[in-house]
C-alpha cells in the first residue's frame, strides 16, 4: 500500500513538472502564432551540436523478369547489361521455352496464366525469387509476334509512370494507337486497367507474373510489349530503353 500511495505521488509530482504552470506561454512570453508548447518543459535543453544529415532515401528496388514466354528472347538476350546497370532480374522465368523457342512450358501451358495457381513449379519459382527479392516496381519484358506497334500494361491504376515512358519514347518507336488486351482497351500504346478490371481478372484466376506482384506487393508492374517483327536489335534496344527510361523516372 505505501508503495502504491509512493508511485502515485511521484506520477502527481511528475505531472507537476510538465505541466504548462512553467512554460514562458504562462508567463506571457510566447509569441501569438508559435506552435503549442505541449511538453517543451520537459524537453531535454537544446545543445550546439550540427543537426545531423538527413538519411538519403533507400533506393528503390526495381525488378525486370524475363522470358515467360521462351518465343519472346530480347528482354532474356538483354538481361545481362540490366543486371550491370542496376537491375535486380530473373530470367528466364521459362527456361525450357526459352531453349526450344516456344511460347509455352514443357507441359504446354502458359507460364502467364498460372499465377494465381499453386500447381506450376516454374511459376511457383518465380515467387519464391520475389519473396526473396520483392519488388518496389516491376517491369516483365515481352513480345508480341501479331503487335503492330509497342505498348505498355500497367498494372497499378494511380501511376502515370507508363504514359511518362511512353511520352519519353514515342519519337523513337512506334507505339500502337489502341492496344488490346483481353478485355482491357488501351490508347496511345498503354493499357490500364482499371481496380474493377483488375479484381475481375482476380477472379478468373488465370492472371500473370505482373498482375501478381502488383496484387502481392501493391508495386505498379508493367509488362512490357513490342512487335515480335521488329528487327532482334531494335527488340533489344526497345527493351533497355523501357527499363532504362522508368529507372529514371523513379529516381528523379
Ligand atoms: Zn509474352
Amino acid at each position: 500500500m505505501k508503495a502504491a500511495l509512493f508511485v502515485v505521488l511521484a506520477l502527481s509530482l511528475l505531472v507537476v513538472a510538465c505541466s504548462g504552470s512553467r512554460t514562458p506561454a504562462d508567463r506571457g512570453e510566447m509569441p501569438e502564432n508559435a506552435p503549442p508548447a505541449n511538453n517543451a518543459a520537459c524537453a531535454p535543453a537544446p545543445t550546439n551540436e550540427p543537426e545531423p544529415e538527413p538519411e538519403p532515401a533507400p533506393k528503390k528496388r526495381i525488378v525486370v523478369t524475363t522470358g515467360v514466354h521462351g518465343n519472346e528472347p530480347s528482354g532474356y538476350l538483354v538481361q545481362g547489361q540490366l543486371a550491370e546497370l542496376g537491375f535486380t532480374v530473373h530470367g528466364p522465368c521459362n527456361p525450357w521455352g526459352i531453349e526450344n523457342n516456344n511460347r509455352h512450358l514443357e507441359d504446354g501451358r502458359d507460364l502467364n496464366r498460372m499465377f494465381g495457381r499453386t500447381d506450376c513449379p516454374e511459376a511457383e519459382s518465380v515467387k519464391e525469387w520475389l519473396k526473396e527479392n520483392p519488388p518496389d516496381f516491376l517491369l516483365d519484358l515481352h513480345e508480341d509476334p501479331d503487335g503492330t506497334g509497342a505498348y505498355l500494361i500497367q498494372h497499378g491504376p494511380d501511376d502515370e509512370i507508363g504514359r511518362k515512358i511512353i511520352d519519353a519514347l514515342k519519337d523513337q518507336y512506334d507505339f500502337d494507337p489502341a492496344p488490346k488486351f483481353l478485355m482491357v482497351q488501351g490508347e496511345d500504346g498503354l493499357l490500364k486497367p482499371t481496380l474493377p478490371v483488375l479484381r475481375v481478372m482476380a477472379l478468373g484466376k488465370i492472371y500473370g507474373l505482373a498482375y501478381y506482384a502488383w496484387a502481392t506487393y501493391g508495386c505498379t508492374a508493367i509488362v512490357v510489349e513490342c512487335p515480335g517483327s521488329w528487327p532482334e536489335e531494335k527488340r533489344k534496344a526497345y527493351q533497355l530503353a523501357v527499363c532504362t527510361t522508368a529507372k529514371r523516372l523513379i529516381e528523379e
